[in-house]
């Protein structure tokens, strides 16, 4: 038996981390995560650090690659949750979710997954890999936004963080979001039907896009994991070149990306990921992350390389 509660990946993530910890707080005060978690991680952490808890952050390899060593030898008595992201929003890499399993299963700690990422695009199998709880968001896999789950084995001592009535077994209270329920029940149909087909077709766009962007431009970095790497996602730095300018050129000849890096108040601050990984700051300004989904076409793909390659030129020698 499990918890499902409908909540958005955000949430879900919150209420996961702040409900095992509290209502483990008699067994111990320490939870293990890493550098490169999504901020609905990391900022639900320092909350938790200013009620006491400790929070050990797990550095990765130079591909986002969690050091398994290291975490291993940050376990200790007070350990009660490890969580660890399936794969990188990012950067793209997956985690080697099988073996944290198999390390939180032998300490016998619970281990939460943020497969917010993950889902749609891979196969995940809770039993076999040791999951106990694992968040999911609809909007990721062409559901509707605000709307996903936050997956409980029923064994973890959980205790509810949004009090009111006795919805959804007493775990959350509030009103359901039904259509936003039925919407991602739906896209979760289609996109676990359609997922090796739509997989191997924006896997073929991001390799070709890659392997086009470094014959033809140079003094990049190619971020990430190129094995263990989600179908669609492609982050390069493009070193000399303000990200969030080519970013801009990019927006007016109609494509969308992300730079990677958050820009708040005229200031565009390097990626955590990015530097988490070894990038030097001014290169990690240079990011751009690019994120091929099921209707990009060879066509859009060529417009884009043939784009990036121009705005990059101008960018860099003018
Ligand atoms: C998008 C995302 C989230 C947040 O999900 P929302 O539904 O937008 O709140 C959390 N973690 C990861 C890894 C994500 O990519």
């Amino acid at each position: 038996m499990k918890f499902i509660l409908q909540v958005g990946g955000s949430e879900s993530d919150n209420m996961i981390l702040k409900g095992i910890a509290f209502a483990n707080k008699n067994k111990g005060n320490h939870i293990i995560t890493s550098k490169i978690e999504h901020p609905a991680i990391l900022n639900t952490c320092k909350f938790l650090e200013k009620f006491g808890f400790r929070i050990s952050y797990i550095n990765t390899d130079a591909n986002g690659i969690v050091d398994l060593n290291e975490l291993e030898r940050n376990i200790n008595r007070n350990t009660i949750l490890i969580s660890i992201m399936f794969a990188n929003n990012e950067i793209g890499t997956i985690q080697p979710i099988k073996e944290i399993g198999e390390i939180a299963k032998k300490y016998g700690i619970y281990f939460h997954t943020d497969a917010v990422q993950a889902v749609g695009n891979i196969d995940i199998d809770v039993k076999k890999y040791n999951i106990d709880a694992l968040s999911l968001s609809a909007h990721k896999f062409y559901g509707p936004k605000g709307i996903g789950v936050a997956y409980i084995n029923e064994n973890v001592p959980f205790i509810r963080i949004q009090d009111g009535g006795h919805q959804e077994r007493d775990k959350r209270a509030g009103t359901e979001n039904v259509p936003g329920i039925v919407g991602m029940a739906q896209a979760l149909k289609l996109a676990i039907e359609n997922m090796e087909k739509n997989n191997n077709h924006i896997k073929f766009l991001r390799d070709y896009y890659i392997s086009e962007v470094k014959k033809r431009i140079s003094y990049i970095r190619i971020n990430g994991d190129m094995e263990n790497r989600l179908p669609g996602n492609a982050n390069i730095c493009f070193s000399g070149v303000d990200g969030s300018k080519l970013l801009a050129e990019l927006d007016k000849r109609g494509i969308c990306a992300s730079s990677g890096s958050a820009c708040s108040a005229g200031l565009l601050t390097p990626s955590h990921v990015l530097l988490a990984i070894g990038v030097p700051n001014k290169l990690a300004k240079s990011s751009l992350r690019i994120t091929f989904g099921k209707s990009n076409t060879l066509e859009d793909t060529k417009y884009l390389i043939e784009s990036i390659q121009e705005i990059v030129e101008t960018l860099r020698y003018n």
